[in-house]
């Protein structure tokens, strides 16, 4: 038995806490044996004296074992338990392409998606702009669809790592989310929870991403890579770069007609592409699906051009109750902005670097994402034909078009859009899109 008080001092004094004193904290925020002050002290005390692996380690599967856990074993899959995660990003529709092609090779997808968060797009809002797919099924129905179709791609159930979502809570208010040991916890409780035998990590870097800096968003996928394998499950991270919009296009509706048109071959920007590709061989690599990147990369592209994959995506929707012809016709079922208009270029040269956060804050601010957890989505609202770094522009030209509900929202979006791009005379050296990956 441990006194809260003592575990809490002892990590005020920078000691080590043993998996016992963890297991005992995180197991009491459930059961309220823990105040919310309390956590709120641990929460500092970690955010100054940090954790090591180990006590990360245990801290993870802490919280992982506060609710349920899925158990796949039972449906005799005939492939692995797959899943990516990210940190969150702009135009970032990975998950859409990302989950059917993998489901197209063999790899069983339970993909728990969240909701935009801050100026990030998120995964569920993005389904919940297709009328009638359902984000919250039944635990039979979630299991029957990833079984059939390989893919499922849903909503956070508040049976899953429960503790987090409480200690979450507290570290938004009490200043301490940017701590990498606790948002290390944080991401893979939920994703241990969903039973997974591999997990790739999408860690972001650039003004888009959610660490603040490159050396961060490293320090963060080390971390993942390393706690995610020590509480048995495989994980791989790519730093990826969101120093501008993934797609050249964001904002929820029309991200489901950028991955339609992914998937059957329409149009397939390439950083979009690079990304996805990148993040689907490294899930087959590690499920063991492909005996190499390069078979990896051979499969996938062949299950593009198969039309397996948009056949899977196609199937997910109908199975989780969306419209049978949303691939052949998407202006049927999803909905368009009344007002759209280019967002003209103020200078002449080249686009040399972009603010993605203000990009990503200025479909929140036409309505495509909230600002309270309670605030309604317009779904059609967003941009689309986004510059992309290193491109000419002449003034008057457009930087990208704004979908809008009004007119004075329209207005707005162009001026942050203006303010979000900088021109220069001379172009400044490409980004690299995958920066690095980190491995077990
Ligand atoms: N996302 C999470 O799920 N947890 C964190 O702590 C930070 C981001």
């Amino acid at each position: 038995m441990f006194l809260p008080q003592e575990i809490i001092r002892k990590k005020r004094d920078g000691g080590v806490l043993s998996a016992e004193e963890i297991r005992f904290f995180v197991g009491g925020i459930t059961t309220k044996r823990i105040t919310e002050g309390q956590i709120a002290a641990l929460a500092m005390a970690v955010y100054f004296n940090d954790m090591t692996m180990d006590e990360r380690v245990a801290f993870t599967l802490a919280m992982r074992d506060s609710g349920e856990v899925l158990d796949w074993r039972s449906l005799d899959l005939p492939g692995p338990v797959v899943d990516k995660h990210s940190t969150g990003g702009v135009g970032d529709v990975v998950s859409l392409l990302l989950g059917p092609m993998v489901a197209a090779c063999g790899g069983f997808v339970p993909m728990i998606s969240g909701r935009g968060l801050g100026h990030t797009g998120g995964t569920l809002d993005k389904f919940d702009s297709i009328p009638g797919y359902s984000t919250v099924p039944d635990n039979a129905l979630f299991r029957k669809v990833v079984k059939e179709v390989g893919v499922a791609i849903i909503g956070q159930t508040a049976s899953l790592a429960p503790s987090d979502k409480i200690f979450y809570g507290v570290r938004d208010v009490t200043a301490t989310v940017e701590s990498v040991a606790m948002i290390t916890g944080s991401i893979l409780s939920k994703k241990l929870s969903a039973g997974l035998d591999a997990l790739v990590m999408d860690v972001k870097a650039g003004t888009g991403a959610f660490m603040p800096t490159y050396e961060k968003s490293v320090e963060l996928a080390e971390s993942i890579v390393k706690v995610g394998n020590g509480a048995g499950m495989t994980t791989s991270a790519i730093l990826t770069d969101m120093n501008e919009s993934l797609a050249p296009y964001a904002g929820n509706a029309i991200e489901v007609r950028g991955a339609i048109d992914y998937l059957t071959g329409k149009s397939r920007p390439a950083r979009l592409h690079d990304v996805t590709m990148a993040l689907c061989a490294e899930m087959l690599v590690l499920g063991k699906l492909a005996a190499s990147e390069d078979d990896a990369r051979a499969r996938l592209q062949a299950a593009l051009d198969s039309g397996e994959a948009a056949e899977r995506f196609a199937r997910m929707v109908v199975a989780l109750g969306g419209p049978a012809d949303l691939m052949e016709q998407p202006d049927k079922y999803l909905e368009r902005s009344p007002v759209i208009v280019p967002a003209p270029a103020l200078s002449s040269g080249y686009a040399t670097a972009t603010n993605c956060r203000e990009i990503g804050l200025a479909v929140v601010s036409l309505g495509g994402g909230r600002r309270r957890a309670a605030d309604p989505i317009d779904f059609a609202v967003g941009l689309t034909a986004l510059v992309s770094l290193g491109d000419p522009v002449a003034a008057g030209q457009p930087l990208a078009m704004v979908h809008a509900r009004t007119e004075e929202a329209a207005e707005q979006a162009v001026r942050e859009i203006q303010a979000a791009y900088r021109i220069s005379e001379t172009p400044a050296a490409a980004n690299p899109v995958v920066y690095r990956t980190i491995r077990p």
